[in-house]
């Protein structure tokens, strides 16, 4: 089972190149948020659980979401190969992540690293609505649907989420960033760590990855001339 992870705060973009990248490459897009929306529609124990953080833009605590990612990777449907976009999220679960697939024979293959300023994402965050149906992102000011409120993918309403909403997004930030760093560091030292420039257009960020993963970096501690 192929597996890459996708890293990169929230409104990095990372959910929009991880739908795509699945698409190209035919593997299952896994993204531990949508996971819990739904979680959280369908009021199961782990929807309530989670509900519980998510509203204050905190993170759900580490077994829940490991379990939960743990379960999906069994599904017949993950065989193919996983792009995880929003997991891991803290250093723990990126350790718990590598525990879990070498029980599967398996690695992360490369670590996707969409890179964007800060202002850079309050403003993609706040002016951010998704869809009812699918969670398509739209920007008020950057990439508006042809018909206010409704997706022009799926024709179902727009809305905001409770957490883009302008006071919750500069706590997520907050509690964000830093365990994202630590993960960045994690796959920088297994040597898997791809980073690319997430303040290019759409289009460009895509062609960036997929150059990446066709080239793979060298495993830690080798050199070029090895
Ligand atoms: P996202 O759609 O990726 O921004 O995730 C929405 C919310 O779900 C986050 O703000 C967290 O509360 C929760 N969440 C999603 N993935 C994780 C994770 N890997 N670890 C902890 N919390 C998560």
């Amino acid at each position: 089972m192929k597996v890459y992870v996708m890293v990169g705060a929230p409104g990095a973009g990372k959910g929009t190149q991880a739908a795509i990248l699945a698409e190209q490459l035919g593997m299952r897009h896994l993204a531990s948020g949508d996971l819990f929306r739904e979680a959280v529609r369908e009021g199961t124990p782990v929807g309530l659980e989670a509900k519980r953080y998510m509203d204050r833009g905190a993170l759900v605590p580490d077994p829940v979401v490991i379990a939960m990612i743990e379960e999906r990777l069994d599904r017949q449907d993950a065989a193919a190969g996983v792009i995880l976009d929003g997991f891991p999220r803290t250093r723990p679960q990126a350790e718990a992540l590598a525990v879990a697939l070498a029980r599967r024979e398996a690695q992360v293959d490369a670590a996707l690293y969409v890179g964007v300023p800060e202002d850079e994402l309050v403003r993609r965050l706040s002016g951010r609505w998704v869809c009812r149906a699918s969670g398509h992102p739209y920007h008020v000011v950057s990439k508006p649907p042809l018909v206010t409120g409704i997706c022009d993918i799926d024709g179902s309403e727009l809305y905001q989420r409770e957490d883009d909403r302008p006071e919750t997004v500069r706590a997520r930030l907050e509690q964000q960033l830093a365990p994202m760093y630590d993960v960045i560091d994690h796959y920088t030292e297994l040597g898997v760590l791809v980073a690319v420039d997430g303040t290019q257009p759409i289009a460009a960020v895509t062609e960036a990855l997929l150059r990446a993963i066709a080239h793979p970096a060298r495993p830690a501690g080798r050199s070029e001339a090895a």
